[in-house]
């Protein structure tokens, strides 16, 4: 890269709101920019409200450019995709970033066959290198695991994990007053072979557990009775809910359900050990989660070490009370 070209990013602003994945993009871009030292400016589909606009300052970003009719075209991504790949022609993007996301995952290839650009997702780390821009992603809850070497020679479209973004630190960048500035597209582009009709939330008892946001986990410190109330529980607070091996041994769920180094590798926002002893096979799984609160008979568990607040209590006193308080208060989401 010269260090004149630029940098995009795109943030999708669901419902107007620089939302938790936007924050982390622009925490993305700002750090890329330096690592690139190169330009960079943040894209957007809607006009955001003033007090929007202040947090993108917040992470430094320089400027942001709204497409005009972005918002109508969020639903025909393949619209949305070239009229971005048009805004990233006339700025002379070296690299667009976006959310691995439904949205940014459908623009992504969309984005780079128009670009001619390379395609790279699911991307977590990048490093400046002797031989280019070191790009590494994992996949598939972690199953896949690669680093790729970027030249520069052609653009780059990247998408990165809305768990990863979601892990981002607070920015270390001086503030910006950035100004809004209106795009229009010189040609509105057609041929949309899909439109998106509806749009339906995952449901947590179903999610693959790598995707799932609120994880509640038992282990071999449960019984058939406090597990069928783990169960209960779930389903009424509408979260998650995973084993550790020796539960999955007993046949009492599918793998799929089993967390750790050899079943899911998890990233949620919210991981509760319940039962667990922590050994590194199962912590190995969970380590990613942004909070981990434990619960376990034992005070020398060695789940503790491995988690962010702990509680010494019997799990045939605890879940009863969780799940009475749950039926109390009506369930709802965690
Ligand atoms: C190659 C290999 C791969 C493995 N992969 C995985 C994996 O992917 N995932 C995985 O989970 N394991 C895996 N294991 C197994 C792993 O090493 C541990 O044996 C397992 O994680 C322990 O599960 P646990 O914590 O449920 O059981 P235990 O280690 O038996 O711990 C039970 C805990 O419950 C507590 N307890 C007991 N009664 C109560 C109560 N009434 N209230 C509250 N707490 C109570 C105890 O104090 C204890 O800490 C693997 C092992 C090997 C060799």
């Amino acid at each position: 890269m010269s260090g004149t070209e630029k940098i995009l990013v795109f943030v999708d602003l669901p419902e107007g709101l620089l939302d938790e994945t936007g924050r982390g993009l622009l925490s993305y871009g700002s750090r890329l920019a330096g690592i690139l030292d190169s330009v960079w400016g943040a894209v957007i589909p809607c006009e955001p409200a003033a007090d929007q606009v202040a947090g993108f300052g917040v992470y430094g970003a320089p400027a942001i450019t709204r497409v005009v009719g972005g918002e109508s075209l969020l639903d025909t991504p393949a619209l949305l995709g070239k009229t971005l790949a048009q805004l990233a022609t006339e700025e002379r993007a070296a690299v667009v970033v976006l959310p691995h996301n439904d949205l940014g995952a459908t623009l992504a290839p969309v984005m780079a066959v128009a670009l001619n650009a390379a395609l790279l997702t699911e991307v977590t780390t990048a490093r400046r290198g002797p031989e280019g821009l070191r790009l590494s992603r994992q996949a598939l809850g972690g199953r896949v695991a690669e680093t790729k070497v970027w030249d520069g020679s052609r653009p780059l479209v990247i998408t990165v994990p809305t768990r990863s973004l979601s892990q981002v630190l607070l920015p270390t960048v001086r503030p910006t007053a950035p100004v809004v500035a209106a795009w229009q597209a010189a040609a509105s582009p057609t041929g949309a072979a899909a439109r998106i009709t509806n749009r339906i939330p995952p449901d947590p008892q179903t999610v693959d557990l790598t995707e799932a946001e609120v994880i509640f986990s038992v282990g071999k410190g449960c019984d058939p009775a406090t597990f069928a109330q783990l169960k209960e529980l779930c389903q009424l607070l509408n979260v998650s809910f995973g084993v550790t091996r020796p539960v999955y041994d007993l046949g009492w769920t599918g793998f799929e359900r089993m967390v750790g180094q050899t079943g899911r590798t998890v990233t949620p926002r919210f991981y509760l050990a319940l039962g667990i002893s922590g050994s590194m096979h199962h912590v190995g799984g969970i380590k990613d989660s942004r909070r981990i609160i434990a619960v376990n008979s034992d005070p020398k568990a060695p789940i503790f070490t491995n988690s962010d607040e702990g509680f010494v209590a019997d799990l045939r006193e605890v879940l009863p009370r969780l799940l009475a308080r749950a039926k109390s208060t009506g369930g709802g989401a965690a």
